[in-house]
């Protein structure tokens, strides 16, 4: 889920005051990188899934199944392999990434497919290659499941082993920080957003309504005070709602599993026009993947992820969210950070400029920078839309970078704007050429299923004659 760097975490009193550095040189970063890549042709079409896992223990004598905090354990061993062959220049069938849970694990095939039938064919068999090498690591109680949310995730006996929630990171009633990935960057990424927001996150799901749910739904496991945090009393002083599911930390958004998938295009052109024929195609698969209908344990009057996870980071301050005068803050931002897109991006005639009738929030000046630099109008108020935000984890070792050969600093705020789809540039240096990454699908249970609709958002008929390499 993003950019992994090392060093000393800064927190988010220090972290603010080097936001505009981050800007200002991750809009060069990117600059530098269009200018060196946008003649960049004849890429040819590779492809690539991320499937996200959770780790099942099943607890058979007491019919139990809880999450495992285990993964961190033996992610290195799961790992290994594709590092040694990376040394020989070689791939492998399989590769591994952490994720934000500590019970989570994201795989991919070892190497991207290509454009043919044939390698349509090889996305189930990779799957489960996938899901039997996880395996192997685990324990014979253990299991890699491809759900979207794990329906008791913040209620009642769910960890293996278990925690009570009182971490200082996430300050949660119901989520310990146990449950985070311990990479700095996790940690660090839930604290900084609840004190930029200036409350922890407030998730709020519709509670689905059967005859024995009482109107109002008055949660009754939330405590008036417990006394541990300040943040306590947010509960239910009015941050939950009635009639929904409650929910505080950024775990039962970002602790949910997708299925996302990136293309390389041949050119820009062609990764411009395939991120607008996305665009509509996003929310279409959200809902055909709609997996997710349980939170904290209750029935959802919904059936999708998305909201709760645009919820569970959404570090706007209450001035970004309109509930207070503009005073400090820079701008209104109508969105959390990890929402649809706001605007096309094609320059071929496929696009009408009517198109883009959302009033879009953007940095004036970034966007001047951007114009002045020949970047197009288009490009430009999409890149300055994404600098709205602030980085949210600055490592301290890392904030001198070279913009000519480093694209850390644009990472850190592209990769932290989790939209529906991402318009990806070629990392500086490297073989990858211009990408797209479709973001919205829900995880489904079997393989059979993830293949299936993979396959139905195929891109192959996106070539346009007018932008053909
Ligand atoms: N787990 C997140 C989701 O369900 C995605 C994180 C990522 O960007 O990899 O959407
Ligand atoms: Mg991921």
């Amino acid at each position: 889920m993003g950019l992994l760097s090392l060093g000393t975490p800064l927190h988010w009193n220090d972290a603010k005051n080097h936001a505009d550095k981050v800007r200002k040189h991750g809009i060069q970063q990117f600059i530098n990188i269009y200018h060196n890549l946008k003649d960049r042709k004849n890429d040819v079409l590779l492809w690539g899934d991320e499937v996200e896992y959770m780790m099942v223990a099943f607890d058979h004598e007491n019919e139990k199944a809880r999450l495992s905090l285990r993964v961190h354990e033996f992610l290195p061993g799961l790992q290994e392999e594709e590092i040694e062959a990376a040394k020989r220049s070689l791939t492998v069938p399989t590769a591994w990434r952490p994720e934000y849970g500590r019970y989570m694990l994201e795989g991919t095939p070892g190497s991207p497919y290509e454009g043919s039938v044939h390698d349509l064919l090889k996305v189930e068999r990779n799957m489960k290659l996938r899901r039997q090498t996880a395996r192997k690591h685990m324990r014979e109680n253990e299991a890699p499941l491809t759900l979207t949310s794990f329906p008791k995730l913040g209620s009642g006996d769910f960890l293996e082993p278990p925690h009570p929630a009182k971490g200082d990171a996430s300050r949660s009633l119901f989520l310990p920080d146990e449950i985070i990935n311990p990479h700095a960057r996790f940690p660090t990424l839930t604290a900084n957003i609840r004190r930029r927001r200036g409350s922890k996150v407030a998730i709020n799901i519709p509670i689905y309504h059967d005859k024995n749910t009482p109107k109002p739904f008055i949660d009754p496991s939330i405590p008036a005070d417990r006394g541990l945090f300040p943040e306590d009393k947010e509960a239910s002083a009015g941050a939950a709602l009635p009639d929904h599911i409650y929910m505080d930390s950024m775990g039962f958004g970002m602790g949910c599993n997708c299925l996302q998938i990136t293309f390389q295009a041949s050119n820009i052109l062609e990764a411009r026009r395939l991120y607008d024929q996305l665009a509509p195609l996003s929310p279409i698969m959200l809902a055909l993947t709609a997996a997710a209908p349980i939170f904290r344990g209750l029935l959802a009057d919904i059936d999708c992820r998305w909201t709760v996870i645009a919820q569970s980071v959404d570090d706007r301050t209450p001035q970004e969210r309109g509930k207070e005068p503009l005073k400090d803050s820079r701008f209104v931002i109508n969105k959390s950070r990890y929402d649809s897109i706001d605007s096309y991006l094609s320059l071929d005639s496929s696009f009408k400029p009517e198109y883009n009738d959302l009033d879009l929030v953007y940095d004036k000046e970034i966007y001047q920078t951007l114009r002045d630099n020949n970047i197009d109008d288009l490009l430009a108020k999409h890149v300055s839309h994404l600098f709205i935000r602030d980085p949210l984890v600055i490592f301290e070792e890392l904030l001198e970078q070279d913009d000519d050969v480093s694209s850390d600093h644009f990472e850190n705020i592209q990769s932290t704007n989790w939209q529906t789809l991402r318009f990806k540039p070629p990392p500086p240096g490297s073989q990858i050429g211009w990408r797209v990454e479709f973001r919205s699908m829900e995880a489904q249970i079997t393989d059979f299923e993830k293949c299936g609709i993979r396959y139905f958002c195929c891109p192959f008929d996106a070539g346009n004659p007018d932008i053909q390499s």
